[in-house]
């Protein structure tokens, strides 16, 4: 596997496969890598030439500077994972690489980035379109992968395309959640769970299971307060958000049906580590 560390070698590397013809898969990640990114890594070796993989835990989309602090980082052992995959090239830069200078721009996805995780943390989005879009620079793929566990990221990456890069022809393809045997799903914030909490983050996604065989039993206010009372009766979760919207728009549903595509999405502090999944009802 070839490493590069700084833009500009990045960028050339992946210029001169695109000029040999090479198509080029893209899956960025922020490392302590799992089965679900290697689930976006397998599909892009499937449909590529090439696959490049990022890793990079970018400051600017945290919030919470506790998060960033305490965020998994093992890049030798995430190395070792890409090696096993056969993945081509790993571009791993530091900050100072990624933002010599402070990035100040602010982006505007509508509604899309004002609710749900955009509204419980301000600003995060904005990180996340600033370090993509730097990145997709860098590495101007043929396909970029992103997973559905973070659903509405995949939602506003499509839209910073759409709305900031239109002449990057870059396709962006979504890929299912994984999951731990439990049902929990995979994330590099499960690590820093005790085994307690751990076994009772497996209520999250249980709930959501059981809330997609109720949809014909319940309204969507009865199953949204059904979602919430079972995973708060664990002593150890908190729900900080779970709602029913439309799977394109991810505007709030108030009956079944408003629209075809209907997803429940939720974040939930299992202690101090806040998680989020959710569960497509059709
Ligand atoms: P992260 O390293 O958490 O920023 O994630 C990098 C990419 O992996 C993002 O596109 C995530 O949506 C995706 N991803 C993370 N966890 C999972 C999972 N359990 N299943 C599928 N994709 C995932």
């Amino acid at each position: 596997m070839e490493i590069y560390k700084t833009r500009q070698e990045a960028n050339q590397r992946i210029n001169d496969l695109k000029k040999q013809g090479k198509t080029i898969g893209f899956v960025p990640t922020m490392g302590a890598l799992h089965e679900g990114h290697l689930s976006l890594i397998r599909c892009s070796k499937k449909d590529n030439d090439i696959t490049a993989v990022s890793i990079f835990v970018n400051p600017t989309q945290f919030n919470d500077p506790r998060d960033l602090e305490r965020y998994p980082r093992m890049l030798d052992k995430d190395i070792e994972k890409l090696e096993a995959e056969g993945v081509d090239i790993l571009f791993a830069p530091d900050e100072k690489e990624m933002y010599p200078e402070p990035d100040t721009r602010q982006f505007d996805f509508g509604h899309l980035d004002k609710i749900l995780e955009g509204k419980h943390r301000p600003g995060h989005f904005n990180g996340v379109a600033q370090v993509v879009s730097k990145l997709f620079e860098i590495i101007p793929a043929t396909r970029a992968y992103f997973g559905k566990k973070d659903y509405q990221q995949y939602l506003i990456i499509r839209e910073l395309v759409r709305r900031y890069m239109p002449d990057l022809d870059i396709e962006i393809i979504p890929c299912p959640i994984v999951r731990e045997k439990d049902g929990l799903a995979m994330s590099s914030r499960n690590l820093l769970l005790t085994p307690e909490q751990r076994r009772s983050a497996a209520l999250i996604s249980q709930t959501l299971f059981r809330a997609r065989e109720l949809t014909d039993l319940m309204t969507v206010d009865e199953l949204k307060q059904f979602v919430i009372d079972t995973i708060n009766q664990s002593p150890h979760l908190r729900v900080e958000y779970f709602e029913i919207a439309d799977a394109e728009t991810l505007l709030p549903i108030e009956s079944w049906d408003e629209t075809d595509r209907k997803i429940g999405l939720i974040a939930v502090y299992c202690g101090e580590i806040r998680l989020i999944d959710n569960i497509e009802f059709n």
